[in-house]
């Protein structure tokens, strides 16, 4: 949900003056509340802040002595935000911060040192992701694993001079062009294009890739997108990409003449490379994003869909390649992490996802950057990147923890005078809530973690011994209770307060997709799936056993009476339905009845099979001990809005309910029963149970989704929920 804007907040202020109302308005907009009891308060971001520097914003940062560093980085973007909250900066090498924001990743020792309030913007070993050549290898271990169509998403690649044979048997078959690109290099910096081989350098590591020679054009110019993508967790896996992002244009129009492959103007669409052309067109008015040689991604998938493209096939498939890239490198990140970073919640990372469209709407991964440019060079890039980097930082949820030892607290810095009374009462919640010294020390899930035996090794201010490092991971230990139970509400309280970020992983359908792939065995992503999604499983199945209820109630009804059919046709229509049905859900196990029979004696016969079809359906389901589990599951609807619904809804509503479910989830599976995907399946067979979808028409129920949100409702937001926020110009 996102926060209301600045000007919401300061219009309440001006209307309801005074120090009580100054202390409600920060509580109820500056902060959200997390934690058990909902005790803890974290800060709520707002990108206007920036500009207006407003004090009622800064006093939440001050109240609580909030700190940050940024290490190895110039943003002034970062910095910008966080002041304009009344957080203050402290030395690079000071241990007294809430947030460090580093240009690279953290070593070893710094991150084993973190206290569970404090964040850092890099996960260990993201490299894997970040590195092109790791990436690469790891897309193609996949790509062995899994079938190599299920990630065909990045253009085939060879690292030189290792696999230089493998290359001139693929330069045999294409001649390219093909593109050199330096290993681990940004910025367009060291790219070029060859299309012979005496062109490949023999004496560098270099990588060469597959040139993609038919790009989507607009007015005959090649673009790129640059997509935002939030992970904040790899145990469990959490995905999120940012509704907004951004379209790079080439400032020389296209052409594949060979004799044009020199022109980076034209074949790379890098702002840095671009904006030293005299043809770079810049745009001054933030509002018009779709002027120049940067769009904005929702302007840019606005004109698409006017072309007539399917934009929503489009980001569907963006949001799988997606998905995808970051399983590839979910082991090894997962594993650094549970060997180096003491909480769960210490590490968050953005990445810049950077995707070529070709002319077939297909969509390749060109490479994922470690750390996305934050700067800020047109109005547009300032609108984008604050709602984005405020949205994050409110996502990712900073404590309002003071950071400093209490010892060393005597001479705090002294508030501005109009709000030192509101001090003590923010004091006594800060005191009251939530971190005592002894809490932040305390591992949150000691009993499982790799490599930790009294647990003692894995918490923040202990170094893990070397011996400990060199055992071998142990993936299959269980998570104490309690640090299941942090895990699912932090999942939650962040998806509260996504913003402008949607979640894409774990939703209800891609985990159906995608947990096939994870490799980190642990049971963290289930449980969190199955916490996060039962409850709407539970209802779909219980609306699909009162579906069938009534449609057997009605054959019952049916068979007693002596009329004849006014519609013969669609009655016969109506009981191969529900016999082509009870084949596939009950099996053999019940003969269809004979054509011999008289009509009503085969609507009686199919009546007592599907009555008998529903009690076991029910019976195994355990619907009502599940039911009993549905409550207080805030991902549903209201379980007792829902019973008295289902209780009284027509045949044909619940029809309605149950194409919701199933056009939202892209699947009627949940209500047969959904197995993880077999990896090697092909996509067209991984949703089974598809014949509800013939059974029922196609209309949504609006009537049941009304005034919940998609994840209250239990239904994903999933590919087209993408499409739609991308389509919608982000308010900024
Ligand atoms: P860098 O990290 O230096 O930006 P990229 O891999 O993103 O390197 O490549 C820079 C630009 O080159 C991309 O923005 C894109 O325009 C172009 N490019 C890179 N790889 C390909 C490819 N395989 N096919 C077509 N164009 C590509």
């Amino acid at each position: 949900m996102s926060p209301p804007s600045l000007s919401t907040v300061l219009q309440r202020l001006e209307t309801a003056r005074g120090v009580k109302s100054v202390l409600v308005i920060l509580d109820h907009l500056c902060i959200a509340w997390s934690g058990g009891s909902r005790k803890i308060p974290v800060v709520v971001f707002y990108a206007e802040a920036i500009v207006t520097k407003e004090d009622v914003v800064r006093s939440v940062g001050e109240l609580y002595n909030l700190a940050f560093k940024i290490v190895r980085t110039e943003s002034r973007l970062v910095r910008g935000i966080l002041s304009s909250h009344g957080f203050h900066e402290v030395h690079p090498n000071s241990n007294d911060f809430n947030l460090m924001w580093t240009g690279s990743h953290l070593k070893p020792y710094l991150l084993r040192s973190l206290l569970e309030f404090q964040k850092v913007n890099h996960f260990p070993r993201s490299y894997e992701l970040t590195r092109k050549d790791r990436l690469y290898k790891n897309i193609q271990r996949m790509q062995q694993a899994h079938g190599f169509k299920n990630f065909q998403f990045v253009p085939q690649t060879f690292v030189l001079p290792a696999e230089y044979q493998e290359f001139c048997n693929a330069f045999s078959k294409d001649k390219g062009p093909w593109i050199i690109k330096p290993v681990a290099s940004s910025r367009g910096r060291g790219i070029y294009l060859v299309s012979s081989l005496s062109q490949i350098p023999l004496d560098e590591s270099i990588l060469v890739s597959r040139y993609i020679s038919n790009p989507l054009l607009i007015d005959d110019f090649k673009f790129d997108v640059r997509l935002y993508v939030l992970v904040t967790s790899y145990d469990p896996l959490v995905i999120y990409l940012y509704e907004e992002g951004l379209a790079r244009f080439a400032t020389v129009k296209y052409n594949r003449a060979t004799k044009n492959i020199k022109n980076q103007f034209m074949h790379l669409t890098n702002y840095s490379v671009n904006k030293k052309s005299s043809d770079y067109v810049s745009c001054d008015d933030p509002e018009v994003e779709d002027y120049g040689n940067k769009w904005s991604m929702s302007a840019m998938l606005r004109y698409l869909k006017q072309e007539g493209k399917d934009i929503t096939l489009l980001m569907g498939q963006i949001e799988d390649l997606v998905v995808k890239a970051v399983l590839s490198a979910e082991l090894q990140i997962a594993a650094a992490c549970k060997m180096f970073v003491p909480h769960r919640s210490n590490c968050f990372e953005l990445y810049g996802f950077d995707v070529l469209i070709d002319s077939n709407l297909k969509p390749w991964l060109l490479e994922v950057n470690l750390s996305p440019s934050l700067a800020c060079d047109a109005p547009l890039d300032l609108k984008i990147k604050a709602s984005l980097i405020s949205d994050m930082f409110s996502l990712v949820g900073i404590a309002c923890q003071d950071p400093l030892p209490r010892q060393s607290r005597s001479d705090r810095v002294s508030l501005d005078p109009s709000l030192k009374h509101q001090t003590h009462k923010m004091q006594v919640w800060a005191s009251a809530s939530h971190f005592s010294t002894q809490d932040i020390r305390r591992p949150e899930d000691s009993s499982q973690a790799v490599g930790c035996h009294s647990g003692s090794h894995c918490r923040g201010g202990t170094s893990i011994s070397g011996p400990i490092l060199q055992r071998p991971l142990t993936l299959t230990m269980a998570l104490s209770p309690c640090g299941q139970v942090k895990v699912l509400r932090r999942t939650r309280e962040e998806h509260q307060r996504r913003g402008g970020f949607i979640r894409i992983f774990p939703t209800l359908d891609s985990w159906d997709l995608y947990s096939g792939y994870l490799e980190f065995k642990t049971t963290m992503n289930s449980m969190l799936a199955n916490k996060l999604f039962h409850g709407s499983k539970v209802q779909a199945r219980m609306a699909f056993s009162s579906y069938l209820h009534r449609v057997q109630m009605r054959l019952l009804a049916e068979s007693s009476t002596n009329s004849g059919s006014t519609w013969p046709e669609k009655d016969k229509d109506q009981m191969e339905l529900v016999m082509r049905f009870l084949k596939r859900a009950a099996g053999d196990q019940q003969a269809p009845p004979s054509d011999q029979l008289a009509l009503q004696d085969r609507r009686r016969v199919l009546s007592r099979q599907l009555g008998e079809f529903i009690h076991c359906y029910n019976k195994t389901e355990q619907m009502v001990e599940n039911l009993e589990r549905v409550v207080g599951d805030d991902r549903c609807i209201n379980p007792g809005v829902f019973q008295e619904f289902i209780q009284q809804a027509s045949e044909s509503e619940l029809e309605e309910v149950l194409t919701f479910y199933t056009n939202k989830n892209k699947s009627a599976s949940v209500f047969l029963g959904s197995k993880s995907r077999d990896c090697n399946a092909d996509h067209a067979n991984v949703h089974h149970g598809k014949m509800v979808a013939y059974q029922v028409r196609k209309r949504t129920h609006n009537q049941m989704v009304a005034g919940s949100n998609p994840e209250q409702s239990g239904v994903p937001t999933h590919c087209s929920s993408g499409a739609c926020h991308g389509c919608t110009s982000h308010q900024g």
